[in-house]
């Protein structure tokens, strides 16, 4: 009795087959703008859209709250790379009020950004002069 049923596969072939199957560990992001949406910092830490525009007084505030600041200069999206200002420069910019340019000829922009860690980042596109350090 039995002796003509399958037997129940192995621990061996389990792993076996698991190993088989496609991995589906997602590829290494790329530092910047995602196809999804997010933005992604040079620590891997991934960030949504708050606001795409927010006036300097809030990028100031923020900047003294310990903000990661991005600057994309020529606002193309990072094609061209981005200029990373962290660590005691950012918090330096918390105690200037950047300028950003809202002009026919010169427009720029201060996005805020959150990962879901709660950290902030601010991308600045473009016309946006700020301390010694943008501009
Ligand atoms: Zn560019």
């Amino acid at each position: 009795m039995g002796s003509g049923s399958k037997k129940a596969p192995s621990f061996a072939e389990i792993v076996a087959s698991t190993k088989a199957a496609p991995s589906t560990d997602p590829a290494p992001l790329r530092v910047g703008h995602q196809t999804n949406g997010t933005f992604v910092d040079r620590d891997g830490h991934v960030y949504s859209l708050v606001e795409d525009s927010i006036d300097g007084a809030r990028a100031q505030a923020a900047a003294a709250d310990g903000a990661t600041i991005v600057w994309d200069p020529c606002g193309c999206g990072g094609a061209c790379g981005f200029q990373w200002i962290d660590g005691t420069a950012a918090r330096r910019l918390g105690s200037v009020t950047p300028k950003i340019a809202d002009t026919k000829r010169r427009q720029g922009s201060v996005g805020l950004w959150q990962s879901d860690k709660g950290t902030t980042l601010l991308l600045l596109e473009d016309a946006v002069s700020w301390g010694n350090e943008i501009g």
